[in-house]
């Protein structure tokens, strides 16, 4: 390896070992080598954890990938995880929220148009925003995990530690709406590993993949996430949008035209 391969390489385990930090919107594999774009928030413009609940740990050893690990968990999933409806309809999910003021405008939208979808909650932004919770499950969506913190690499951890994030994000939306039902867990940048859908099976929730990416965490126009989107869907798609993370300008101008189009080309379905 030349000198400037092991600098490449050495900035890469670095950037992995810092990917369990915040890091809003970007959902797909490969971005968690992007530097966040301006306006994302960053690890410490994040509230601070309520009590009993986990805080984001610097890296230890076992996040390490050293020739000594017999086998580096796999963060290239998905691995087992339902990534088409079961029919004929699309489905729509949300990532990253809840949002102040990108969330409101989404469900103002769906409401509109008479579409449910699925939201995946960040424990942090839950604890902020749980008004917003109440309103997504009054309005009849439906929820999903998507971790504490927004952790890319939790799925490396150890068992216990993946439990105890999901737990404690579970914990945090039934705060907000005593009982309410987590039937999903996605785990942020699609890292899944088998061991983050062994433990989201025992608490019950199904590993929450997705069919189409039209990347609009990356701020592309609207025009080019309805055309993603729509060139991409397929019958049974499951579409993963952002309503957090971000400035959502763009998917929320894009959303309108991708319901219309996606209800009359397949239906859309809420997720079950
Ligand atoms: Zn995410």
């Amino acid at each position: 390896m030349t000198h400037r391969g092991a600098i490449v390489s050495a900035l890469v385990v670095l950037a992995l070992l810092v990917g369990g930090r915040w890091a809003l919107g970007r959902d797909p594999v490969e971005t968690i080598l992007v530097e966040p774009g301006p306006g994302m928030p960053v690890a410490t413009a994040s509230p601070s954890a309520p009590p009993g609940t986990p805080t984001p740990t610097p890296p230890g050893p076992t996040a390490t990938p050293t020739a000594k690990a017999p086998k580096p968990p796999t963060a290239t999933g998905p691995i087992e995880t339902r990534r088409l409806t079961g029919s004929k309809k699309v489905a729509l999910t949300f990532d990253d929220g809840p949002h102040p003021t990108w969330t409101p405008k989404v469900l103002d939208l769906l409401r509109r148009n008479g579409v449910k979808a699925t939201f995946c909650l960040v424990g942090t932004e839950v604890h902020q925003y749980p008004a917003l919770v109440q309103r997504i499950v009054r309005e009849g969506h439906t929820l999903c995990n998507h971790t504490w913190h927004h952790e890319l690499d939790l799925g490396t951890k150890p068992e216990a530690e993946i439990r105890a994030n999901l737990e404690a994000t579970n914990r945090e939306i039934r705060r907000a709406v005593p009982g309410a039902k987590i039937k999903f867990f996605r785990h942020p940048g699609g890292m899944w590993t088998a061991a983050a859908v062994k433990v989201s099976r025992e608490l019950g929730m199904t590993a929450l993949g997705w069919d189409v990416d039209p990347l609009d965490w990356k701020k592309p126009s609207s025009e080019a996430i309805r055309t993603r989107v729509i060139n991409q869907a397929r019958p049974g798609s499951i579409v993963l949008l952002h309503d957090g993370g971000g400035d959502r300008a763009a998917t929320l101008a894009a959303c309108p035209s991708i319901m219309g189009e996606l209800k009359r080309k397949y239906g859309i379905a809420l997720l079950n």
